[in-house]
């Protein structure tokens, strides 16, 4: 038989239109798309009538593993993505114990999600205090990019991920233009943070609007001048993650036009959530930046709406339900970080394309394509002949209430619990092989292979990689 498998009745979404055809499959490729060939093979699979999209690439997961795999680690974190459409991750440094901002502990957390992972992944290193000459070393072992705070992060625990100042930054910036890959900043100002934060305790104002007027849309935008100043000095590539107003990506769009380097996104909370969920939701919705009001969420969307935005990720930042308990009623002492990866795309499509604000080829690029190319993931993002067949149907039809039931997460709660959602994802296809349906769940072992940085510049950074083995899908 001259095909694997092959998807009838789906309307295919590819790169620049919505295909009614067929999509077939040969050694986890896509091998073709057309009209007709569920006569070349003896698996056809039938999409009655769903949307056939590229699984998402979430360039922004948080898997607590190793060092507090009671948070999320890489079995079930992978899980929750897989059964939301998601077939390619790109992991953060930080909150697993130590943090990955070495080239010992990258190989040796690459190990670990190497028998674990359902799902493909990319791994940040971390940019940290003091860690300047693991900078070559993390690059050569297969660094994705690097991640660094400008915002306060951390504990007083061994191995965990700190903040950098902004000798730190500047420093690091310097290093990491010499690997050619992006440095991918948290971006918000830790001294009006932080201080805005003692002057509200101080007063004994520690509910969620003191915690939101901690945080202003100013202490982002700021940031983002002056990491973009830095960056423009030393000559580094810079990625914004989840930037919460339309003003930050603003700054971006002008040192764009004076040709910086400099790519940004956005999360699917700034785009579902605002500041009058975070009351109704409570501390499950409590991240940073903070989720913005109607106006400044409305400036955002207009931004994804002109395509500044280059990805929009989850920011999947799980903790154990006591860590988002609220006993005391201080907002301030709540972790920060919002579980909901495994919604990333029915959320997302339902606030997007079935409310009209981005075509369906806009949604696919900020979920696939857009995330793809930042993290040169060259196999991955889009549905076309030779790219790895990494597919989800997404039944438009389906209405669901999310029940803390459905969830794969290690903590079996989010902060869209409750949530009507207006569509669903049915299957999830890893290169080739359906991984996930909705009707049986996950029937394969783990698969998720280690992915490369493809688009380094001048291809160097990885030439030293000997002792490792590497998966370089062409
Ligand atoms: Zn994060």
């Amino acid at each position: 038989m001259k095909y694997d498998s092959v998807i009838i009745n789906g309307k295919i979404v590819m790169p620049d239109k919505v295909f009614e055809g067929e999509l077939a499959i040969k050694n986890g490729k896509v091998a073709a798309i057309g009209k007709k060939f569920s006569t070349e093979t003896e698996q056809v699979i039938d999409a009655e009538g769903q949307f056939i999209l590229p699984g998402m690439v979430d360039a922004h997961v948080h898997i607590n593993e190793p060092g507090r795999s009671d948070w999320e680690d890489y079995h079930t974190g992978s899980q929750a993505l897989a059964a939301g459409g998601t077939t390619s991750m790109v992991v953060m440094p930080l909150n697993a114990l130590p943090a990955r901002t070495t080239a010992s502990e990258f190989n040796r957390h690459r190990a670990i999600a190497e028998g674990k992972s359902y799902i493909d992944f990319a791994l940040y290193g971390g940019l940290v205090p003091g860690n300047l000459d693991e900078i070559p070393k993390l690059a050569a072992a297969g660094a994705a990019g690097y991640k660094a705070f400008m915002a306060t992060t951390g504990t007083d625990i061994p191995g965990d991920f700190k903040n950098v100042d902004d000798y730190e930054l500047y420093r690091g910036m310097q290093a990491i233009q010499k690997t050619g890959l992006r440095l991918s900043l948290h971006a918000e100002n830790p001294v009006l943070t932080d201080r805005f934060a003692e002057e509200k305790i101080a007063n004994h104002r520690t509910k969620i609007q003191d915690y939101i007027d901690s945080r202003p849309p100013m202490v982002e935008v700021e940031a983002v001048l002056r990491a973009l100043y830095f960056a423009k000095m030393t000559g580094c590539k810079l990625h914004f993650v989840h930037l919460s107003t339309g003003e930050a990506v603003e700054k971006v769009q002008e040192a764009q036009a004076q040709g910086q380097d400099v790519t940004c996104e956005t999360c699917v909370h700034y785009l579902t959530l605002d500041t009058d969920d975070f009351q109704n939701i409570g501390p499950l919705a409590k991240c940073s930046p903070v989720l913005r009001t109607k106006d400044v969420q409305a400036q955002l969307w207009k931004k994804v709406q002109e395509g500044a935005l280059n990805a929009v990720t989850s920011d999947h930042s799980p903790a154990p339900a006591s860590m988002k308990a609220n006993p005391n009623d201080n907002i301030f002492d709540v972790w920060g970080g919002i579980s909901g990866a495994q919604n990333n795309v029915d959320l997302f499509y339902d606030v997007a394309v079935k409310s009209k604000r981005l075509t369906i080829l806009q949604f696919v690029q900020l979920i696939a394509a857009g995330p793809a190319d930042l993290f040169g993931l060259k196999s991955k993002g889009s549905l076309e002949v030779g790219k790895d067949a990494d597919i989800i149907f997404l039944d438009p039809n389906q209405n669901y209430t999310l029940s803390n039931d459905d969830l794969y997460y290690k903590n079996k709660f989010s902060a869209y619990e409750g949530f009507e959602i207006h569509d669903r994802i049915t299957r999830t296809i890893l290169r080739g092989k359906t991984i996930f349906t909705l009707k049986n769940g996950f029937t394969t072992e783990a698969d998720g292979k280690f992915l490369l940085n493809q688009k380094v510049k001048g291809e160097t950074a990885h030439a030293n990689n000997t002792d490792t083995k590497q998966t370089i899908h062409n």
